[in-house]
């Protein structure tokens, strides 16, 4: 049985916005995915969008709980609005966790869904600000515990003395 869901591009999947897989994939990932302890997920794809797909940004402030909220939404550089598929997105990864009692999430940072810390500003200047993205803030508002990719000692520590 599972216990962690890892945001799939940190394996290497090619979902990344940018059509570029992350090739220094962390060992301890790929030991707990051949293992069953993990379980891959990509909320946008998940949530209907192609890879590669335009870059998007939080807009407004709040973060992911404001876009969740209506108050904040998901645009590309182009502006066109992708809340739905985010927020769709969201939704899937959470009931995915629901599903397979999953309790614990390993999400990359900056990303718009998988944030855990920071996102960037909605201005696409590269600017970095305290907040989560979409699907990190919904794990945690039901109670998922997110890390980043910065916090795998954290997260096995975490999940190993749950066992
Ligand atoms: Fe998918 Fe999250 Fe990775 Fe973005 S950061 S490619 S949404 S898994």
């Amino acid at each position: 049985m599972p216990h962690v869901m890892i945001s799939a591009c940190l394996a290497g999947e090619n979902v990344r916005y940018n059509g570029i897989p992350v090739e220094d994939v962390d060992k301890r990932l790929k030991k707990w995915l051949a293992e069953g302890t993990a379980v891959l997920f990509c909320p946008e794809v998940e949530g209907g969008l192609v890879t590669p797909r335009d870059p998007a940004e939080i807009i407004g402030e709040g973060g992911g709980k404001a876009v969740l909220d209506g108050t904040a939404r998901v645009a590309t550089e182009k502006g066109e609005d992708v809340t739905e598929a985010f927020v769709d997105g969201a939704r899937k990864a959470l009931a995915f966790c629901l599903e397979k009692g999953i309790r614990y999430a390993l999400l990359q940072e900056r990303s718009p869904s998988c944030g855990s810390h920071l996102i960037y500003d909605g201005r696409f200047q590269g600017t970095r600000v305290p907040g989560r993205g979409v699907t990190a803030a919904l794990l945690e508002q039901h109670g998922i515990r997110v890390f980043s990719e910065a916090e795998i000692d954290a997260l096995e520590s975490a999940f190993t003395g749950s066992l």
